[in-house]
């Protein structure tokens, strides 16, 4: 009793070890059995588990309570104590055996039976050589029921060991069922301990060694917990080899100690040989293990591959669709972003500083979104942010996104606006009428002038429903021919000869009568239903226009001017229009100018290239609403204009019924520097929407030569500008 004599205390205070330990482990086994991620099986033998460790805690709390009342000798174990005990581990063996393996293929069971049958018969031969045998053949007096329980110790120790070294992807911890196996290993040192030795040394092995029982399973409840959910793990493919070898050492120490010197030899060879095969199983196993992982690799490739954009790196929109349909079960914000203008930057600038920009924004994003939602690419300049959880998260991520872009971002220190639209959806939307809210909102921040963030609601949509709607409207009308042109006088201011004729579109609407451009161009630009209403324009005007030469002569009228969107010179095929619309009418090219709203986006390499590539056909263009664009200057020099039309605004007011006024000063001063700078880059200058004879004398008086307007001409239809034609032809003949 060398703990009393070294005065540690009585004997009988080691005993409480094993039940309040065991308390212990039960307590963590039961927050395990609560998990609710555990799969069933997993519950049941976690189940199983706490009543062995109830079970153990009272046959121990017995023993701990008989060795109080007997200390200080040791304590008998009492009847129901031993039965409680046998019965709990019986249990916690009965857990062990049943634990589900994970193993699907029956070629796999197979297998693993013929591993484990492998791994059983090495670690029972090193224990039956090293432990049992010298125990077995000893020649002195034996404690019969003791030899059988450590035979059988050792038994169910080589068994759980092989069992549970296989189990692989069951829904059981690997570690905490090996964990749970060294506990019968436990079990067999406390009875080894105990063999031929003194009560000292048995009660010293039950008291201090099995204790080690409960923390084991404590540990094992902890791992179970910590692993619950993860990925599972390879199974083991070294233990059998690991048997293969374990053999081989009481065969060596049995060649050395008795053997023949042939049988040596043979068994030397025997021994060789199979210590080489286990070597090349080895370096196949390794080689296999090398191809698996770069297999395992590749395919994380592909996946990644698959499911990221190859610019940024975020996720695309596969992954996001993902996404939205996995986690249908919370409420999701969807904010979907898009750059205003980037087409502008990656024609102007071109398509690598387009890309780096791309690059920056994202990056952008992902630190504005932080950790509040997760950021994907659409596609193009369309990026989306993913937020899980309540709706309002949105708006202030959106606003420090918005926040963000107030910087200039990228290398090339360029500054970006973004418009963004923002839905939620309650647990259970599909993913597809999320997006659909997002775009709405969208489409509607962008109409209120872009750089801002708009949040669906129903209201929103109207407008958007409504410009659908008329866009719907517009390809049937374009079927059914509602459009047609009228034709507005340009004249010169001296003696009003006509010297040409705006082309401008009209819908007579079969129930909504006649409706001006300024309702339907814009709708017509946003649908994309502008190119082929612009075709119908180009040939229609170029078609009339022949006809009115045809029948007047070369110089009855000089020139037509129909209206073109920027949206059609992004048309690949508007080239193509313009020289069929021209072969087809016969109309000579130089009779014909394309007015063009001067704006920024007439900029960049490949607004250029069309613009140039008009021009070099021989047909002119003119810069509509001179004035009112961000940088006119500019635009004139790289521009291939041939006429620019000061606006209406500048002509407004500009007469000298208001003399002296500050506008009325400021107007001329703008229609003056017009007229001078169309002078010096030998363009013609036109003034548009005149209303009134002083407001002609006025502009002559600047300067001004050719003019339209109200004043001098309404539109009006092709058969009235015949008529008009006509008479100046008769007056000419006069
Ligand atoms: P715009 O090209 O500047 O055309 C001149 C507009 O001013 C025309 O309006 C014309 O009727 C109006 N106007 C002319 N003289 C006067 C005047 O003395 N006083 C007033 N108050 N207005 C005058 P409209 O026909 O309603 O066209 C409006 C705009 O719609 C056009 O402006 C043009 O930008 C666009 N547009 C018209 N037709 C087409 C087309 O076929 N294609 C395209 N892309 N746009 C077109
Ligand atoms: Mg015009
Ligand atoms: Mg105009």
């Amino acid at each position: 009793m060398w703990w009393s004599a070294t005065g540690i205390g009585p004997a009988a205070v080691a005993y409480v070890f094993m039940p309040a330990g065991m308390a212990a482990a039960a307590l963590a086994v039961t927050n395990v059995v609560r998990d609710g991620r555990l799969e069933a099986a997993a519950r049941r033998f976690w189940q199983q588990l706490l009543a062995a460790c109830v079970m153990l805690i009272g046959g121990y709390g017995l023993l701990a309570v008989a060795g109080f009342s007997s200390s200080p000798a040791y304590p008998d174990m009492p009847l129901v104590a031993t039965v409680l005990v046998s019965t709990g581990v019986l249990t916690g063996i009965y857990a062990v055996v049943r634990v589900p393996l994970g193993v699907t293929t029956r070629y796999e069971l197979g297998r693993q039976w013929l591993d484990r049958a492998i791994a059983f018969l090495g670690c029972a031969t090193v224990l039956y050589h090293f432990g049992l045998a010298p125990m077995l053949h000893t020649s002195g007096p034996r404690d019969v029921p003791l030899t059988v329980m450590v035979l059988m110790a050792f038994l169910l120790a080589s068994a759980s060991i092989t069992k549970v070294s296989y189990i692989n992807g069951g829904p059981v911890d690997r570690t905490a069922v090996r964990l749970l196996a060294a506990m019968g290993m436990t079990g067999a040192v406390v009875a080894m301990l105990g063999v031929e030795r003194s009560t000292d040394w048995q009660a010293a092995a039950q008291a201090l060694v099995l204790p080690f029982v409960p923390v084991l399973a404590a540990v094992a409840a902890h791992r179970q917990r910590v692993s619950t959910g993860a990925p599972p793990r390879r199974p083991n493919t070294w233990l059998p080899y690991l048997a293969v070898a374990a053999v081989q050492i009481p065969i060596t120490d049995v060649l050395l100690s008795h053997a023949s010197t042939p049988a040596r030899a043979m068994a030397s060879a025997a021994v060789t040989v199979t210590v080489l095969v286990m070597v090349r199983q080895y370096l196949v196993m390794r080689e296999n293990a090398r191809l698996l992982r770069h297999r395992e690799q590749s395919e994380r490739q592909l996946r990644y591959e698959a499911t990221h954009d190859p610019l940024t790196g975020l996720a695309n929109r596969a992954l996001f669709r993902q996404w939205l349909d996995t986690e249908r079960d919370a409420p999701a914000t969807v904010l979907l972003v898009d750059l205003d203008d980037f087409k502008t930057v990656n024609d102007s600038l071109g398509h690598d500083i387009g890309d780096e920009l791309l690059i920056a924004f994202a990056e952008t994003l992902v630190v504005a979104t932080g950790d509040d939602g997760r950021v994907v690419r659409l596609g193009g300049d369309e990026f989306a942010v993913l937020i899980t959880g309540p709706g309002e998260l949105g708006d202030p991520v959106a606003q420090r996104i918005l926040h963000a872009c107030e910087k200039a971002i990228s290398t090339h220190r360029l500054l970006v606006r973004a418009s963004i639209g923002i839905a939620t959806a309650p647990a259970g939307t599909t993913a597809s009428a999320l997006l659909r809210d997002a775009d709405v909102a969208l489409y509607t921040a962008k109409q209120r002038g872009k750089g801002n963030w708009v949040r669906y609601t129903t209201d929103i949509e109207r407008p958007v429903l409504a410009d659908a709607r008329l866009g719907a409207e517009l390809r049937r009308a374009l079927d059914d021919r509602e459009f047609h042109l009228v034709y507005q006088p340009i004249v010169a201011l001296a003696d009003r000869r006509l010297v040409g004729v705006e082309a401008l579109v009209r819908w007579q609407h079969p129930h909504r009568g006649l409706i001006p451009p300024l309702e339907f161009i814009p709708a017509a630009e946003r649908t994309g239903l502008i190119v082929p209403l612009g075709r119908f324009v180009l040939r229609e005007t170029c078609r009339q226009a022949a006809a009115w030469l045809a029948e007047f002569g070369p110089d009855a009228l000089e020139k037509v001017e129909p209206n073109v969107s920027v949206r059609q010179l992004h048309d690949p095929d508007f080239i193509d229009d313009v020289r069929a619309a021209l072969a087809d009418s016969g109309l000579p090219a130089q009779r014909l100018v394309l007015e063009l709203t001067e704006s920024g986006v007439l900029r960049g390499p490949r607004m250029s290239r069309v613009l140039h590539e008009v021009h070099a056909l021989g047909v002119r263009l003119a810069l509509d609403d001179f004035g009112t664009g961000e940088s006119s200057l500019s635009l004139l020099q790289t521009f291939p204009a041939a006429i620019v039309k000061l606006d209406k605004s500048f002509v407004d007011g500009i007469e000298v019924g208001e003399p002296g006024t500050a506008r009325t000063d400021a107007r001329q001063a703008v229609a003056r520097a017009v007229l001078q700078l169309a002078d010096a880059f030998g363009l013609d200058a036109v003034a548009e929407g005149i209303e009134n004879e002083e407001q002609v004398l006025e502009l002559q008086r600047l300067g001004y030569t050719v003019g339209q307007g109200y004043h001098l001409g309404r539109p009006v239809a092709a058969s009235q500008i015949t008529a008009l034609l006509a008479r100046e032809c008769e007056t000419a003949v006069v």
